[in-house]
């Protein structure tokens, strides 16, 4: 079992009785460890007497670490002063369960390790008192090239209790290396990647075995670069569910940070029992670069030990998981071939890969409930579809594909021409040519549409044109038609109401929000990796949606 440690920097004395109180509010929200990081407080005069109360009133057992700059911290005073306030500490009535020393420190010279050596193991102590002594090395500009022998020098240090090892990953493959060095440990160990890239080997410590995990009882308050809060490691996260056997999940993308998946999925699987846990993975590159993402996905797969079962892929990935899984072998559902993107990977026990798309049929899904119709009813209904990207792509291949009559409208008018011939007579699924063309931007006020879909990101939070709508003002829009928007992150709120929803809604059309796609095609892919019906309410909770 891996704790949770809440890191809890203190400057001086006059923070002790908030920062006890922080502390005491971590341990009720899960913490079973206090890291006291005494960098600022250790350069008072009276430190020694400051961190022994902060020992003493610690609400959970403790970890000193009074970090100097050199490795990352605070602390700029004098070496030996530092040492001895660890030491005075230890030789106290009440001592903290660990003191954290680097590595480099206790390598300098004989003297610093007898005086660690000295304070860990006090001879006027019962040894069931002893502090343990966590030796531990950081490099925060990323993996350090001596890693392995860093990670060997603090496991032959008898006085040496828990190795910690933590550095800037670079990629999502660093995490790889970290799990290897937890699985192959030979004494307990704390192996941690900093930064955006590094939140695996903080999430998944249990499944590895790692002693403990750093977390933050405040996102501003974090004492190392990506340190999760307590709530979301625990809440959003689940990790008091992850075990050895715990399968892995994620959703690759860039950027992925705001991703709403992970607080869907792993609602998900709490609420069917799955044994599985789904994270961010950023992987930057674009369409065009593939190599990363066919670097970092395919380390993933192959590791031996992650058991990475799934993943969603959006923007700017779609393409190249296809491309990966063609070139893997995999398997690549028609629908996939026909649309040009995927958007879900399924790894199987042994390894297989499959890709598929659940954006088509979700907004397929969403629509036929949306206008309460079945897909016999969708051959001579026309549609315009606005927008010419990947989701559009999906948009228009489920749909023309059941026989609609779909006009495509893009800014960019070569885009929609190339969409418009990939699928315009396409034999269909009910044995007719697919009818897709593209429409002049005038058209869109013809009146002779029943539904209008944006696939463009105008409305979206963050997009290039949040406050607006991508339908001109002269569309007639009244309850004879219908008006789905993809977008479901407008306004800065998932759930809340785009620009064009709220203006069809005032004139009367009937509405699909972007919501109800994005759970449907959440749905599908929970489906496919734990062959359980999605709980689609918890779904639609999990996103705060009304
Ligand atoms: P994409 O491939 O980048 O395509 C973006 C589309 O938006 C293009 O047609 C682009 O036109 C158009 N566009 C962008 N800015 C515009 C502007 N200022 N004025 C006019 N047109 C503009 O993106 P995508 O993957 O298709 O995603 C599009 C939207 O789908 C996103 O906003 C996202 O919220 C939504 N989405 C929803 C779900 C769901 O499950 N509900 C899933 C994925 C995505 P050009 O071709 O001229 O550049």
């Amino acid at each position: 079992m891996s704790l949770i440690a809440v890191s809890i920097a203190v400057h001086g004395a006059d923070e002790i009785g908030g920062a006890i109180e922080r502390a005491a509010a971590a341990v009720r929200g899960g913490a079973k460890l206090v890291e006291w990081r005494i960098d600022g407080l250790a350069e008072e005069d009276d430190a020694l007497a400051a961190a022994s109360q902060l020992v003493r009133r610690s609400p959970a057992p403790c970890i000193v670490t009074s970090r100097p700059v050199w490795e990352g911290g605070e602390y700029t005073g004098d070496e030996q002063k530092r040492m001895s306030l660890l030491e005075g500490l230890c030789a106290g009535d009440d001592r903290p369960r660990y003191v954290d020393v680097e590595l480099a420190a206790y390598q300098r010279s004989m003297n610093m390790r007898q005086k660690v050596q000295l304070a860990v193991k006090h001879p006027a102590q019962p040894r069931d008192l002893d502090t343990s002594l966590i030796l531990s090395s950081h490099d925060f500009q990323g993996r350090p090239a001596d890693l392995i022998r860093r990670v060997e020098a603090m496991t032959n240090e008898p006085a040496c209790a828990v190795v910690k090892i933590a550095w800037t990953a670079r990629s999502l493959r660093d995490n790889l290396e970290a799990f290897d060095l937890l699985a192959e440990r030979r004494k307990p160990m704390i192996a941690l990647c900093m930064g955006p890239f590094g939140l695996m080997s903080r999430v998944l410590a249990p499944k590895f075995g790692g002693l403990l995990t750093f977390a933050t009882d405040h996102p501003t308050e974090v004492t190392a670069p990506g340190q999760p809060t307590i709530e979301d490691l625990r809440g959003l996260y689940r990790f008091d569910r992850i075990s050895p056997s715990t399968r892995v999940y994620g959703v690759i993308g860039w950027p992925v940070e705001h991703s709403k998946s992970p607080a869907i999925h792993n609602a998900g699987f709490e609420a069917v029992g799955h044994d599985g846990a789904y994270l961010p993975m950023p992987v930057p590159g674009g369409p065009t670069e593939y190599e990363h993402f066919k670097a970092t996905v395919g380390a993933m797969i192959d590791h031996p030990r992650l058991n990475l079962r799934g993943a969603s892929v959006t923007i700017p990935h779609k393409e190249n998981l296809l491309r990966f899984v063609r070139e893997r072998g995999g398997r690549i559902d028609p629908l996939v071939e026909r649309i040009g993107a995927a958007n879900t990977l399924v790894v199987g026990s042994a390894g297989a890969l499959e890709c598929l798309n659940t954006d088509s049929a979700a907004a397929v899904a969403s629509l036929l409930h949306g206008m309460s119709i079945d897909n016999k009813q969708l051959p001579g209904k026309r549609i315009a579809v606005i927008g010419a990207g990947g989701v559009a792509r999906a948009v228009v291949a489920g749909l023309s594909d059941l026989g609609a009559t779909v006009v495509v409208f893009n800014r960019t008018a070569e885009r929609a021409e190339r969409l418009a011939a990939d699928f315009n007579q396409r034999w269909t699924s009910i044995g007719a040519p697919a009818k897709v063309v593209v429409g002049k931007s005038d058209s869109l006020a013809c009146g002779c549409f029943d539904v209008f879909i944006n696939c463009t990101s105008i409305g979206m939070a963050g997009g290039p044109a949040p406050d607006e709508s991508p339908l001109p003002d002269d569309v007639p829009l009244d309850d004879r038609v219908t008006v789905f928007d993809t977008v479901y992150a407008p306004a800065g709120r998932v759930g809340g109401r785009s620009p064009l929803i709220q203006e069809a809604a005032a004139r009367g059309a009937k509405v699909i929000t972007g919501v109800d796609m994005f759970i449907r095609q959440a749905a599908m892919q929970f489906e496919k990796w734990t062959g359980k019906p999605a709980p689609m309410e918890i779904l639609r909770q999990s996103l705060n949606v009304q």
